[in-house]
C-alpha cells in the first residue's frame, strides 16, 4: 500500500460519534442518496449506506435513513464516493471547462500551470467563477504553457520576481508553482527552472508540481531538488531519464523520494506522458500513484483521457485495489493542498460534494499516450454528481 504516510492516514473518531447519533435528532433532509456502495477511505468505510444531506453538508451516513427528504437519489448498484478531485487539469483555460469536468464527478480541480505571471490573472478569474472549488498553480515561466513549443527554452521566462508578484495578486486561488521540465519544454534548463520554482514556492510555503518526461537531466538530480509535499506528475513517463533504468528496474532514488513525502501523480494527458509498459513495470515493483489526474482540457472527452473515472479505471486493470483507487481520486488529492482540507471525505459535517459512479462489466478499451490499446472488463462511468448538497443537472 502506498497510503502509509502520515498525512494520508484516514478516519476520525469525531465522525464515528456523529454517525451514531440517535434517530431522535433526525429531521427532514434536503437530499438522501439511498442504497449505494459507499467507499470512503478517509473513514475506512466500504459498505451499503444511505447518505443524508442538509444545508449543503453531509448530515448523516447510516445503513438506512427513513426520514423525509426533499429529493432522493436511488444509488442502488452504484458506487458513492466523495466528489472527485483532479489535481492536474487545464480547466482554468476557459470558463466552459469547470462545468464540463463537473459532469464527470470532479467537484474540485487544480489548473496546473496554464498561466504564468503574464496571464495567471485570467486563470484565477475562471477559478473564482467556477461552480466547484477551483485553484491554480502558477507556471514558473511567465507565459504559462506554450505547446507544442515549450515555455522554458529561454531561462529568462522563469522570472522569480514576476512569479512572486503573480502569487501576491492571487493568494486566494494560487496554491502552488508548476514547472514543466520535460526535454521538449525545458531542455537543459530543467534544473535551474526547478531551483527558481522552489525559490518562489518556499517564499509562500507552497508546493511545487513538476512535470517530467524524457528529461535532459538525470531524474535523481531533479528529485534532489524536491521537498516533502512536492508533486511529480506524469510519473510513468517512458524514455530517457525516467523512473526506470535500462533494465526496467525502478531507480532507488524514486522510492526514496516517495518515502520522504514526495507525491506521485499519474497525469494522463495525451502525448509522451505514459505507456502501458512503464505502468506495468513500475506497479509490479510497488510504485502506485498517490493521486490520479487527467491533464484535462475541454477536448479530453475525445482523447484517450475521456474523463477522470476512465483514467481511474486504467488502474483497476493493473490490479490496484478499488478503495485505494478511490482514495487517490479523493482524500489523497485533497491532502495535497490545504485549500482542499475539508474535501475528499463524506464525513458528517463535510461539504456535500458527492460522486456517484457506475462500475460496469464488459469489454472496455483503454489507450496510453502512444495509441496502444488494452482491453479490460471493468470501467467506471460517471452517473450523478452532487455539489454543495445539490444534484447537478445533466448537461
Ligand atoms: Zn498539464
Amino acid at each position: 500500500m502506498m497510503m502509509n504516510r502520515r498525512h494520508f492516514v484516514g478516519g476520525t473518531a469525531t465522525a464515528a460519534l456523529l454517525v451514531g447519533m440517535p434517530k431522535a435528532f433526525a429531521a427532514t433532509y434536503d437530499l438522501v442518496i439511498k442504497g449505494g456502495r459507499v467507499i470512503d477511505p478517509s473513514m475506512g468505510l466500504d459498505a451499503t449506506r444511505d447518505i443524508a444531506i442538509s444545508g449543503g453538508r453531509i448530515a448523516a451516513i447510516e445503513p438506512s435513513i427513513a426520514a423525509d427528504a426533499t429529493e432522493t437519489i436511488d444509488a442502488r448498484g452504484k458506487l458513492v464516493t466523495a466528489g472527485l478531485i483532479d489535481i492536474h487539469t487545464h480547466a482554468g483555460r476557459s470558463k466552459d471547462g469547470p462545468p464540463m469536468c463537473l459532469q464527470d464527478g470532479v467537484t474540485g480541480w487544480v489548473d496546473a500551470g496554464s498561466g504564468g505571471a503574464d496571464n495567471i490573472d485570467d486563470v484565477a478569474a475562471i477559478a473564482r467563477g467556477a461552480p466547484q472549488i477551483g485553484r491554480c498553480l502558477v507556471n514558473i515561466a511567465r507565459t504559462g504553457v506554450i505547446a507544442p513549443g515549450g515555455e522554458l527554452h529561454d531561462l529568462n521566462a522563469a522570472n522569480v520576481a514576476m512569479a512572486k508578484a503573480a502569487i501576491e495578486r492571487n493568494r486566494d486561488v494560487v496554491i502552488g508553482v508548476k514547472a514543466r521540465l520535460s526535454d521538449n519544454v525545458a531542455g537543459a534548463n530543467d534544473l535551474e527552472a526547478l531551483r527558481r520554482a522552489q525559490e518562489v514556492a518556499t517564499a509562500f510555503n507552497l508546493p511545487v508540481m513538476i512535470h517530467i518526461g524524457q528529461n535532459y537531466s538525470p531524474l535523481r538530480s531533479l528529485l534532489a531538488l524536491l521537498k516533502r509535499g512536492d508533486i511529480i506528475t506524469h510519473v510513468y513517463a517512458p524514455g530517457k531519464n525516467g523512473i526506470l533504468d535500462d533494465d526496467k528496474i525502478l531507480h532507488p532514488e524514486v522510492m526514496a523520494a516517495h518515502r520522504r513525502g514526495v507525491i506521485f501523480d499519474f497525469g494522463n494527458g495525451v502525448s509522451d506522458h505514459f505507456d502501458w509498459d512503464t505502468v506495468e513495470k513500475a506497479t509490479k515493483q510497488g510504485l502506485w500513484p498517490d493521486t490520479f489526474s487527467t491533464d484535462w482540457n475541454t477536448k479530453s472527452k475525445t482523447s484517450g483521457v475521456v474523463d477522470l473515472p476512465n483514467v481511474m479505471s486504467k488502474f483497476i486493470m493493473f490490479g490496484m485495489p478499488l478503495n485505494q483507487i478511490i482514495a487517490a481520486a479523493t482524500v489523497n488529492a485533497a491532502r495535497c493542498f490545504p485549500a482542499f482540507d475539508d474535501r475528499g471525505t463524506l464525513n458528517v459535517g463535510a461539504p456535500a460534494d458527492v460522486a456517484i459512479m457506475e462500475l460496469r462489466e464488459g469489454a472496455f478499451e483503454f489507450l496510453d499516450n502512444y495509441n496502444n490499446k488494452r482491453t479490460a472488463r471493468q470501467r467506471l462511468f460517471p452517473f450523478e454528481v452532487v455539489l454543495n448538497g445539490k444534484r447537478v443537472p445533466k448537461a
